[in-house]
């Protein structure tokens, strides 16, 4: 029988798996103790929609056996059990999705993704010099048999098996210095493990165990006595009393379950009784998931009716700016036997939905109130979302999100949020003042922000895409308009101030009209200004179209994107530069006409911004610098 290759990517996960990156082997166990309780899961809720399917319900259960002569340990469940296609798509491949992802951030990097990609099944391979998978599905008559011994392939042949289900044999590896391997052969360990990781587990996970019996009939004479003994309590997790539940046992439950390397940054455990009963298990993972801006990623929480799954990701019990939560809902209140797209409409789902958003915002605020670097921890991963759901859907929930964005403040140079920053408004400030850039320092540095921080007011940076898009259609807050430095609504002068330049703008009015032609009139006008301190000039923007989302409309819509933002080129009146240009009017036009294209580059080049014809304008410089 040929020998099939692993994919690619298989491969390579299984290489970075033998070479022991993980350095807790022992979750191999919890890994494939789940497996057969989602196989279980899958079969139950099947023989509850089917009425071909018969199972007792007491029958089901996932067992464990220790074959020490031979360095065997076998877990078996009577789950829905794999097709021979089945077989080759999920232990020939790993999780497809991920894996371009995977070799590219990966390298050097192994450990924290691993867990995130569906290869529990792969982690025995840390413990095992060869598998064996026997398996019988539900839905094929021949039971089929998948030996691996690591990288080198695997074979499926056909076998014979009673029942349908699966199971797994693997051979223990050999003892080496470094790690005892023997030990996943000694009854104790099992039993520690499975308590430690799988006392949750639904079914019971049943095992032999020797015992010491006092024998019949004698004073003190002790026999060696093999009883199947059930490891786990078996109650679900989120059905405990919160009492009886420790922060291990909450963060175990959800690295095996969801499949993280890493303990969440918050769990979320509620049960609601009243019209509508539930229980509901969240968690916030304390990072991103490898594929969570990919179109491969689905939102959404694990739906239990009375303990039985009934989907693994119902999308419709979470709001988009929530996705990132992932979790359980068990509720009796749902029927069973409804399909999905009746569970869409079902009225009893919303309400659950309703209260689950509300939770998850509560525990957020409170937070954000009470464990402000926790907070802070989470918005620096999942703020984005936050200000996504901001402003998508016409800002619809822009409300109940205002007061859980924050943004880096220019005075506190830390995150802040909107509330904190007006309530710090100083006396004669109209607006909330922002400024946008790539990144923290290069705002600092626009000539703009400099009067603003001049006078004393605080400035909220954004540097992401989406942030100044969010400020849009939140329009205000607290009845405080947002403002972008940027543009010509600043508004900071004071009465004479204004007055003096206005008086000064009109009087070189034909200066200016003469320099707005010398750059083609690609500006709107030119003008002295106020709001520059040390910067000679800059480029603002006028109208509804910032800079900032010109560079982002066209970043996604290349060259067809028609919405630009107006500007004006600002000189400022207070620079030397000034004085340069009034006498090059009357004296020198073509000297100034030359300049003016220079100092609209460095506008353009401040702000990002490419210049059209960057020959021309190294040419006027290079003549400049050898005059
Ligand atoms: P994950 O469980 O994270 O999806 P695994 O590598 O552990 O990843 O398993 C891959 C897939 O193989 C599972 O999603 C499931 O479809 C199938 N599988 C694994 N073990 C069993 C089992 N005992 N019974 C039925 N199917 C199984």
């Amino acid at each position: 029988m040929a020998t099939k290759q692993f994919k690619a990517e298989s491969k390579r996960v299984l290489e970075l798996m033998i070479n022991s990156i993980y350095t807790n082997k022992e979750i191999f166990l919890r890994e494939l103790i789940s497996n057969g309780s989602d196989a279980i899961d899958k079969l139950h809720y099947r023989s509850l929609t089917d009425s071909n399917i018969e199972v007792k319900q007491s029958d089901l259960a996932i067992n464990i056996e220790i074959d020490k002569k031979n360095r065997n340990l076998i877990i078996s469940d009577n789950g829905c059990g794999m097709t021979e296609s089945e077989l080759e798509n999920n232990l020939g491949t790993i999780a497809k999705s991920g894996s371009l992802a995977f070799k590219k951030e990966n390298e050097g990097n192994n450990l924290e993704l691993i867990g995130q990609f569906g290869v529990g099944f792969y982690s025995a391979f840390m413990v095992a010099d060869k598998i064996t998978v026997e398996s019988k599905s539900l839905d094929e008559e021949k039971a089929h048999k998948w030996v691996s011994k690591g990288i080198d392939g695997y074979t499926i042949e056909e076998c014979e098996k009673e029942g349908c289900g699966t199971k797994i044999t693997l051979h223990i590896k050999p003892d080496a210095d470094e790690e005892k391997y023997s030990e996943f052969l000694e009854e104790y360990k099992i039993e520690e493990l499975v308590k430690k990781y799988s006392d949750y587990i639904r079914y019971p996970i049943k095992m032999e165990v020797e015992h010491e019996h006092k024998k019949e009939g004698t004073e003190n004479e002790y026999e060696k006595v093999k009883e199947i003994e059930v490891l786990n309590s078996m109650v679900p997790i989120w059905r405990k009393k919160k009492s009886e539940i420790t922060e291990d046992d909450y963060n175990n439950f959800y690295t095996s379950k969801f499949n993280d390397f890493e303990k969440p940054l918050k769990v979320i455990h509620t049960s609601v009784e009243g019209q509508l009963s539930y229980n509901a298990l969240l968690y916030i993972p304390s990072h991103l998931p490898f594929d969570y801006y990919t179109k491969e990623y689905e939102k959404g929480l694990q739906l239990y009716s009375n303990g039985v799954l009934i989907m693994e990701k119902c999308a419709d019990l979470l709001p988009d700016y929530f996705s990132f939560v992932k979790g359980l809902v068990d509720s009796q209140d749902l029927s069973l036997n409804i399909s999905r797209e009746m569970l869409q409409h079902d009225r009893q789902l919303k309400g659950i939905a309703k209260n689950i958003e509300n939770k998850i915002k509560s525990e957020l605020e409170k937070m954000l109130k009470d464990n402000r670097e926790e907070y802070e921890t989470f918005f620096k991963v999942f703020g984005t979302q936050l200000k996504y759901g901001t402003y998508m859907d016409f800002g619809m929930n822009k409300d109940k999100l205002k007061d859980l964005i924050m943004f880096y403040s220019s005075t506190e140079k830390k995150l802040v949020t909107l509330k904190e920053y007006c309530s710090r408004m100083k006396g004669g400030q109209k607006d909330i003042y922002y400024a946008c850039g790539e990144t923290l320092e290069k705002i600092e540095k626009l000539p703009q922000v400099e009067a603003v921080k001049d006078k004393g007011y605080e400035i909220l940076y954004l540097t992401e895409n989406v942030d100044e898009f969010t400020l849009q259609t939140m329009m205000e807050y607290d009845k405080n308009k947002f403002t972008n430095v940027c543009t010509d609504k600043l508004d900071i002068d004071t009465a004479e101030e204004k007055e003096e330049l206005k008086k000064e703008n009109n009087e070189f009015e034909d200066m200016f009209a003469f320099m707005k032609e010398s750059i083609s009139n690609k500006v709107e006008s030119v003008r002295f200004t106020n709001r520059l301190v040390n910067h000679p000039v800059c480029l603002i923007s006028e109208g509804p179209i910032s800079l900032e989302m010109e560079k982002t409309l066209s970043n996604q819509l290349g060259n067809q994107n028609q919405l630009k933002a107006q500007t004006v080129l600002e000189i400022n009146k207070n620079h030397p530069i000034v004085e340069k240009l009034k006498t090059l009017y009357k004296d020198d036009k073509e000297a100034l006409k030359n300049y003016t294209k220079i100092l609209y580059s460095q506008a353009r080049l401040i702000e990002g911004l490419t210049i059209d014809d960057p020959t021309e304008i190294s040419n006027l410089i290079c003549e400049l610098i050898s005059k």
